[in-house]
């Protein structure tokens, strides 16, 4: 059995091919991203979509679309395979028939992080690296951290002075080392980080920056896919930061499709917050490169508060352009609206998680979504790391009683008359 079909990595820019199995970040030609290819050709002959049904029930199930070579490199703690859940609120509020949530808020350590960490620190110690850095909103910083110490890899996380404590205690409680790193722009970063990558030749898990991590989120696309009965949902709707998760499930529904196991493919949605959309504004002005816009710290949406993506969010823009899909922002009042929405399917979602209900509620009122259109809002990350919009969002019960039974009756003949 083959476990892996991936060939070897191409530039975006210089088209350039690389084998698999040096230790690379960007393209050491040009520097542009890394892209991994596959035999599509030979997975056709090989592979059926029903094979994979009775496989473990995590993101693993798909090796063979994956660059891992080996099982026994597997970093795992059961990420993936996360419910796709059919609304039973939101839906009708907006009068959608086929509205459904991918709740990756279930994850290991909370947020959709876990799938790309899973299988980049993988790939890392399949390659023999010892030592890695990334920058995080917090989410990506806390999986890293995780699966980073299960493999024995020494992990540091630069984390953005403007997470919030409990994301900044996790990346500690699961063991790397960290700093907190203040900046004024995104382009700061960006800039710092491709420069070690040439100086200091440092192994780096940032999105896109490191080629793996993206590949895990096409895992989206299968499980979607297969739950839905081999078939492509018409809206597929994700909060964009960099977009690993937008542009991963967008290159593993076109796989699926050349494959023949889908017939269509979903317009992409990217979602970011009002105060800071540069990938929005570049799609409303019909460009496929973004800008440096808007202002980080006026958001609640944290994870997705990125002023600047990295290379101009060309592949965001691409997935969103190809697909027919489009781009919103969000206000800080829509999404604490969409919070308490998510409440009442059972879902406790973080800001920008709650973000894509927001431009679902959206595009429903502009008319850009059909009634009958079956949609995947992703729910990337839970709620319990943001407690403190939580709280703002839930309206606080007043009411108290003594522990007597008189005072019990008294109580439920208010409550229920
Ligand atoms: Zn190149």
């Amino acid at each position: 059995m083959v476990w892996s079909y991936a060939t070897d990595y191409c530039c975006d820019d210089c088209a350039e091919r690389f084998d698999l199995l040096q230790p690379l970040n960007t393209c050491p030609s040009c520097g542009g991203l890394l892209e991994i290819h596959y035999d599509l050709d030979r997975m056709k002959l090989d592979l059926q979509p029903e094979q994979f049904a009775a496989r473990e029930p995590s993101m693993w199930r798909w090796h063979e679309f994956y660059p891992l070579q080996h099982a026994g490199n597997m970093v795992s703690m059961g990420e993936g395979g996360t419910p796709l859940l059919p609304s039973v609120y939101a839906g009708r509020k907006l009068g959608l028939s086929r509205l459904y949530f991918k709740n990756d808020a279930l994850m290991p350590t909370g947020s959709f992080k876990d799938r790309g960490f899973s299988l980049a620190v993988s790939f890392a110690k399949e390659l023999g690296i010892s030592r890695g850095l990334t920058y995080s909103s917090g989410n990506a910083g806390a999986s890293f951290a995780a699966y980073a110490n299960r493999a024995g890899l020494d992990a540091t996380v630069l984390v953005e002075y403007l997470a919030n404590p409990i994301k900044k205690s996790m990346i500690s409680l699961y063991g790397a080392h960290t700093a907190a790193l203040y900046f004024e722009s995104m382009t700061d970063i960006t800039a710092m980080l491709e420069r070690a990558v040439q100086e200091l030749g440092l192994y780096q898990f940032v999105n896109f920056i490191n080629p793996t991590r993206h590949e895990a989120m096409k895992s989206y696309a299968y499980e979607i896919s297969q739950a839905l009965g081999w078939k492509a949902p018409d809206v597929m709707i994700h909060p964009v930061g960099t977009g690993g998760g937008i542009w991963g499930a967008w290159k593993g529904f076109r796989e699926l499709k050349q494959l023949n196991w889908i017939d269509s493919l979903p317009r992409m949605v990217a979602v970011q917050p009002y105060a800071t959309g540069p990938i929005v504004r570049a799609f409303k002005q019909g460009a496929r490169h973004a800008e440096k816009y808007g202002d980080p710290t006026q958001t609640i949406a944290q994870s997705i508060a990125a002023d600047a993506p990295i290379q101009g969010g060309r592949r965001v823009l691409n997935a969103v352009y190809d697909s027919g899909g489009f781009a919103e922002t969000v206000t800080n009042e829509e999404i604490i609206e969409a919070v308490q929405w998510l409440g009442h399917e059972g879902i406790c979602a973080e800001p920008a998680s709650a973000a894509s209900l927001a431009a679902l509620k959206r595009a429903v009122e502009q008319g850009i979504v059909q009634q009958d259109d079956c949609i995947v809002c992703v729910i990337t990350g839970s709620g319990l790391k943001q407690p403190s919009i939580i709280q703002q969002a839930a309206v606080e019960s007043e009411l108290k009683l003594n522990a007597s039974f008189e005072e019990l009756n008294k109580l439920l003949a208010s409550l229920w008359p």
